[in-house]
């Protein structure tokens, strides 16, 4: 089983926002801003690869109630999916992080310079 599953089961604890029967969410354990949250659906998915336009639209509803939970909806935040090893995905069940609280930079990426991202 999956690290996020066994989140999800209680098996390993974790520090939950809001939950119902299809999502999960809870606080990043590495915080890379002051908001760092995933949001996980409970069905296992790999990643965004095989993840159904169903599931994304009840997704979308589930994050955005929880930005206004955390009180986020206004100043502004960031949706992220890391996919696959490209992607940077290190835990291979469906997260989105949702960061915010302060004026995000744009990540590791060079803006001045695409070439330099690659
Ligand atoms: P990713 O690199 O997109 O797969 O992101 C995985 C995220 O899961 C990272 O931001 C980790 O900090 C986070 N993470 C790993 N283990 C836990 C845990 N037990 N509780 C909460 N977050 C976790």
């Amino acid at each position: 089983m999956c690290l996020f599953c066994k989140i999800i089961n209680k098996e390993i604890p974790s520090n939950i926002i809001a939950e119902n029967d299809d999502f999960l969410a809870f606080h990043d354990i590495n915080p890379k801003a002051p908001v760092h949250i995933l949001a996980i659906p409970k069905k296992h998915v790999d990643s965004f690869i095989e993840v159904s336009p169903q599931t994304m639209s009840s997704m979308t509803s589930f994050i955005q109630e929880i930005t206004k939970e955390v009180g986020i909806d206004k100043t502004g935040y960031r949706v992220i999916t890391n996919i696959g090893d490209d992607g940077g995905q290190e835990v291979k069940h469906l997260h989105f992080h949702i960061l915010g609280g302060a004026k995000l930079k744009w990540g590791h990426f060079n803006d001045s310079d695409p070439k330099n991202n690659l």
